[in-house]
């Protein structure tokens, strides 16, 4: 079930029209669908019920969209959270989520933020590296404290995903090598400080085969033998995120499938599993509305000036991401289209939307939708050229409401300060 769609002639989030928010909070805006949110978590929460025998948790990977009121959302669902920095933290525990049900991932974290997280006690920390191993320990030691962590390890698989997002790669910087995890428990597990309780894995993002994830599993399981025959107590097994959503047409296996193939691989492991999906659990749910600026025809091709630009959804630039865009007055059938790219206002070639594109024709003032921008849109956007960053909106229903409001020009400049030695010639 799609939750944007159009109705009378208008595209609709739910049961609000896309230019009933825009007339209220002007372009560009994301605007997030919580029915579409809430049918997101169902699927998963629905698809851990299918392996039995077996206890599984989701924490919400948030670093695809932060906002408070979208962790919110999945923590009264029963969500965790699956943090990379202490922002993320003092995030999820704002939107609620209990400090126990917080992961703690990254590659590389600070002995403050190391220490920020063991004080709020979260649940558990994955760590990636020897040098994290004992700089935990030392932290843990000076609070007196013992911290549960799981070993993050690169099972070293093709996610055959884009190269930018690709995790689980000997060549990747994230998890220890496979090959060297068992020297890193046996260090690990040397620690008074550390309660060695899990293997960790994330093999990458945006994954639309379930080969990948079935490789990577096998080979961790099979390291986990080898592990608890060193004498670990492995106990959970954390599969990480990265499960793909639709852009333009891929063919994506469901939830249940991924469940299926997951319960398959860990028959008898033992384990409790945890999943961490960012992107499966908001992308889809989400939407960038932008104004037609202008139009400009060239010799080449057609551009169509926007109002949101790279800064606002980097994906495309950084990725080389395909976003459907449809205009939000429907076209009519018959419509003859154009090819044209669709461009924002900032000063770089590459500061494009979408490239090569048959839309139907466009005019100053038209807006455009464009999809599944919920995941890694906001979150990634900056203020580059002075643009301030895009409100955020979400819609439940018939009801919607701004849930990060448009900064003010003023605002974003009353961050900024003269040095003392200028202060005379301010302005
Ligand atoms: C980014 C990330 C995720 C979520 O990835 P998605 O592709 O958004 O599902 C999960 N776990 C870790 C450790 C991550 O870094």
């Amino acid at each position: 079930m799609s939750f944007f769609k159009y109705q009378d002639g208008e595209m609709h989030a739910e049961g609000v029209s896309l230019a009933a928010i825009s007339a209220q909070v002007g372009t560009p805006f994301y605007c997030y669908s919580a029915g579409a949110l809430r049918a997101a978590w169902r699927e998963f929460a629905d698809g851990i019920k299918g392996i039995k025998n077996m206890n599984a948790s989701v924490c919400y990977a948030m670093k695809a969209n932060s906002n408070l009121a979208v962790v919110r959302l999945f923590g009264e669902m029963g969500a965790g959270a699956d943090i990379v920095s202490v922002g993320e933290m003092q995030r999820a525990l704002a939107a609620g989520i209990p400090a126990k049900r917080i992961i703690y991932s990254g590659v590389g974290k600070k002995a403050s933020e190391l220490m920020a997280a063991l004080q709020v006690g979260v649940g558990q920390i994955n760590v990636e590296s020897s040098a994290e191993i004992e700089t935990l320990n030392a932290v843990a030691a000076q609070l007196g404290v013992k911290a549960a962590i799981t070993i993050r390890v690169n099972p070293d698989v093709d996610a055959g995903t884009h190269a930018k997002i690709t995790t689980g790669r000997k060549e990747n910087k994230f998890g220890i090598d496979i090959d060297l995890a068992r020297e890193a428990f046996a260090l690990a597990g040397r620690q008074p400080h550390l309660e060695v309780v899990g293997v960790a894995m994330h093999i990458g993002s945006q994954l639309t085969s379930l080969e990948p994830y079935r490789a990577a599993i096998a080979r961790v399981r099979e390291l986990i033998g080898q592990l608890r025959t060193d004498g670990h107590r492995i106990e959970r097994f954390d599969i990480g995120g990265g499960l793909g959503i639709v852009y333009a047409d891929e063919k994506l296996p469901s939830i249940a499938e991924f469940m299926a193939v997951v319960a398959r691989e860990t028959d008898g492991l033992g384990c409790e599993l945890t999943f961490e999906p960012g992107r499966r659990l908001v992308g889809e749910a989400g939407v960038l509305v932008s104004e037609v600026i202008l139009v400009k025809p060239g010799a080449a091709k057609t551009f169509v000036i926007v109002d949101a630009a790279m800064n606002d959804l980097i994906r495309p630039t950084l990725y080389e991401a395909w976003h459907d865009i449809l205009p939000v007055r429907e076209p009519r059938q018959d419509t003859a289209t154009m090819r044209c790219d669709i461009v924002g206002p900032i000063c770089e070639s590459g500061d494009f939307l979408a490239q090569n594109r048959d839309l139907p024709p466009l005019a100053a003032g038209d807006l455009v939708m464009i999809r599944s921008a919920g995941a890694y849109g906001a979150v990634m956007a900056s203020s580059y050229n002075t643009r301030p960053l895009a409100p955020e909106v979400m819609v439940d229903g018939t009801r919607f409401a701004v849930i990060r409001p448009r900064p003010t020009i003023d605002e974003m400049l009353s961050a900024e300060r003269f040095p003392p030695w200028m202060e005379s010639v301010k302005a």
